[in-house]
Order: C-alpha cells, then sequence, then structure tokens
C-alpha cells in the first residue's frame, strides 16, 4: 500500500482559514482527512505540506510513527517550529483516519478503546463569533454577563472569555478593576454550577499575569489559560503555585521537549495542547503520556475547524486525564455543512455521545469547501497607548 498524494483544501472561515489536508492512497477509495490550520500562516502551510509530501508520497500509509519521525526528523531541520509542526500534525491526523478506516474502527479503538461514554465540551462566549469573543469590551462588563447567560441557554455547562485586556508589563489597577468586573457580571448572570474560564491570550506579563490571577481567584474559575508567554515557565509555575485557579497553557508549545519543561517545573494544572500544532494525534498520544506521570490534565485547544473537532474527541475517548473539548459553532453560519461528522451532540448539556464510523468518522463536503476559497485573514494588531508593539 502506498501514499499516492497529499491534497490541501483551503476553505476561509472569517476568523481563519481551514486548511484540511486530504491523503490519498493506492486502494480505491482509501484516504485520510486531516487538519492544519493556522491563523495568518496559510500559504506557508500549505507550501510546508507541498515540501513534506515530497518525504511520504510513495511510502506505506500503515507505517505512522515511521513517516512521523521522518517528516519531523529528515532533511536536516526539526520539524517543531510552528509552520512545520502544523504541516506534519496534518498528514499524521490524516494517516490516523486511514488506519482507523483500514480497521474499520473508530480511530479510539486503535488507542485501546474509550475510557468514557461521552466528552463534555465548552463553547467561546458568542459560540466563536469573531465579535462576540474577541471584541466585546471590557468596559461593558454587562455584555459580557449576556453572553455568559447566553451561552448557558444554548444548553454548555462550561464557556471561556477574553476578560483580561492587553497590558503593558507593568500597569496600575484599571485593567485588574475592569477585569474584575467582567467575570463578576458572569458570575453573577450563571451561578457557580457553571464553570467559568478566561483566557489571557498570553497578553499579561509574569507580573501582571500574577496580579489577574489573584483577583479574579476567588470567582472560582475553572482554568486561567495563558496568563503568561508559554516561554515564560518560570512565570507559569510562579503563577500557578500562587494562586488556587489551575493554570492551563500549551496551544502553541510544539515540541514534546517544551512541554516536558513546563510540567517538570509545574506550570499548568492543564495542558491544552493543539492536535494540528504539536505533531498531530501521534505527538498528542505521547505528550498526554508526559501529562499523566505528572498527574496534569489535558483540554486540548481546538477552535478551529471539524476535522481538528473530530481529532480532538476521537483522543478525549481515550485519555483519561481528558476534561473537556474546545468548541466553536458560530464561528460561521456553515459550519455543519462543510462536514459530516460520526459523533452526536446532546443538546442539552453539550455533551457528545462517540463515533462510531471508521477512522475520525467524518467527511468532508469538497464542493462546499471550493464555495469558501481563502482569502486574507483579518489581521489583529495590538499596540500599547504608547505606540508599543502588544501581544493580541
Ligand atoms: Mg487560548
Amino acid at each position: 500500500m502506498k501514499i499516492t498524494a497529499v491534497e490541501t483544501l483551503v476553505c476561509h472561515a472569517r476568523m481563519r482559514n481551514w486548511i484540511f489536508v486530504k491523503v490519498l492512497t493506492d486502494q480505491p477509495g482509501l484516504y485520510g482527512w486531516g487538519e492544519a490550520t493556522l491563523e495568518w500562516h496559510t500559504r506557508g502551510v500549505v507550501g510546508a505540506i507541498e515540501d513534506l509530501a515530497e518525504l511520504i508520497v510513495g511510502e506505506d500509509p500503515r507505517r505512522i510513527e515511521h513517516l512521523w519521525q521522518m517528516m519531523f526528523r529528515q532533511h536536516f531541520w526539526h520539524g517543531h517550529g510552528i509552520i512545520r509542526s502544523t504541516a506534519i500534525s496534518g498528514i499524521d491526523i490524516a494517516l490516523w483516519d486511514i488506519a482507523g478506516k483500514l480497521a474499520g474502527v473508530p480511530c479510539s479503538q486503535l488507542w485501546g478503546g474509550r475510557v468514557r461514554d461521552w466528552v463534555r465540551t465548552y463553547c467561546h462566549l458568542g459560540g466563536g463569533r469573531m465579535e462576540d469573543f474577541y471584541e466585546t469590551s471590557l468596559d461593558d462588563a454587562k455584555a459580557f454577563g449576556d453572553l455568559a447567560a447566553a451561552a448557558v441557554a444554548d444548553g454548555f455547562t462550561a464557556f471561556k472569555s477574553m476578560a483580561v485586556p492587553p497590558t503593558m508589563p507593568i500597569e496600575g489597577l484599571r485593567p485588574l478593576r475592569l477585569a474584575e468586573a467582567a467575570v463578576a457580571a458572569m458570575r453573577d448572570a450563571v451561578g457557580d454550577e457553571i464553570d467559568i474560564m478566561v483566557d489571557c491570550h498570553a497578553r499579561p506579563s509574569p507580573a501582571m499575569g500574577l496580579k489577574f490571577g489573584k483577583v479574579l481567584d476567588p470567582y472560582g474559575l475553572y482554568f486561567f489559560e495563558e496568563p503568561c508567554w508559554p516561554e515564560a515557565v518560570d512565570g507559569l509555575a510562579m503563577i500557578n503555585a500562587a494562586i488556587s485557579t489551575p493554570v492551563a497553557t500549551g496551544e502553541r508549545v510544539t515540541s514534546l521537549a517544551a512541554f516536558r519543561d513546563i510540567f517538570a517545573n509545574r506550570g499548568c494544572e492543564v495542558c491544552q495542547l493543539d492536535i494540528t500544532h504539536c505533531g498531530g494525534l501521534t505527538a498528542a498520544r505521547r505528550i498526554a503520556a508526559l501529562a499523566d506521570a505528572h498527574q496534569i490534565a489535558l483540554a486540548p485547544h481546538n477552535p478551529q475547524g471539524p476535522v481538528s473537532t473530530a481529532a480532538s474527541l476521537e483522543f478525549g475517548f481515550t485519555q483519561a486525564g481528558y476534561l473537556i473539548c474546545e468548541t466553536v459553532h458560530a464561528d460561521v453560519p456553515w459550519r455543519s455543512e462543510v462536514v459530516r461528522e460520526g459523533f452526536t451532540v446532546e443538546p442539552a448539556g453539550r455533551i457528545v455521545r462517540p463515533n462510531t464510523k471508521p477512522g475520525l468518522g467524518i467527511e468532508i463536503d469538497e464542493a462546499e469547501v471550493a464555495r469558501h476559497p481563502f482569502e486574507q485573514e483579518t489581521l489583529q494588531r495590538v499596540f500599547y497607548r504608547d505606540g508599543a508593539v502588544g501581544d493580541w
């Protein structure tokens, strides 16, 4: 059996261009779907996949670990830069889809079978609608409360917000008060039974991340995400040790060694590996084993397209430490028209029952994808009051 081609299909979905990866084989009708979406780097990832295809076309798609090693290690440069690791991830996910289809079982069965009956999901405020999640002003705490109530009315028992503004390396009370007001409004709106998450987007310095963490600690957040840059392992560890809210990080981390350093320094309690960036399902399973050794929970990053969601769910059904699946459902109104999924979502509680189809259980509608060709993503640039560059 041989891989005959690796194709990319780009689907513009407002906030991001979904990059679907289709790995074809010489067996009639046998192919796999992956995803390698990387906002603002669409052309780079598509090019990187073309480069990797030179290595793996003609090879046996069943040798997934061997192909992963080739893609990561060959041609001298290692594959942990974000563009190449995303490209590797897209191909690797598709290879696992092929493996499941060949065996006639969901991918979860290849990894030891299901460890749970259903997977919990959470949404972004506004369901992932770009304006609601990223652009709700922190001067309008009531809007945060209203969007929180809407998420619960939609059936979710957990949601995530961007309630921490961009700040310079050190700032005074004002941003802290804004963040606290937004979180208080959300807590008031939904009560204590609902889990609230705050994503700092690694905007703060470690010093500011610590301040935000302490101010928000009394509100019982489910987790406190990226309170500083993921490279600042000592900063993450300091914040995680100083607050009772679990720190989450990992969506921009692309090597096993970097995860090792974060875990060994207790930089987080929740690992947000991104299966479409970290090296695919092959790498995700290694990172999960490492997290397990530290009793660090898993909540993979997943604001992307439908193949990423299917991969996260299939993975989550096999990992005891997997807490919850990140989802967006209102990023584009035609989301469900691009894909047929093998799993089912129960509207009450937004829990997912397992996929019963082979592989990832999904089929991408290529004609629908073709209706949404590449467009440049909206640039998201942050400058502080004095004109210096900040983090989005
Ligand atoms: Mg995040």
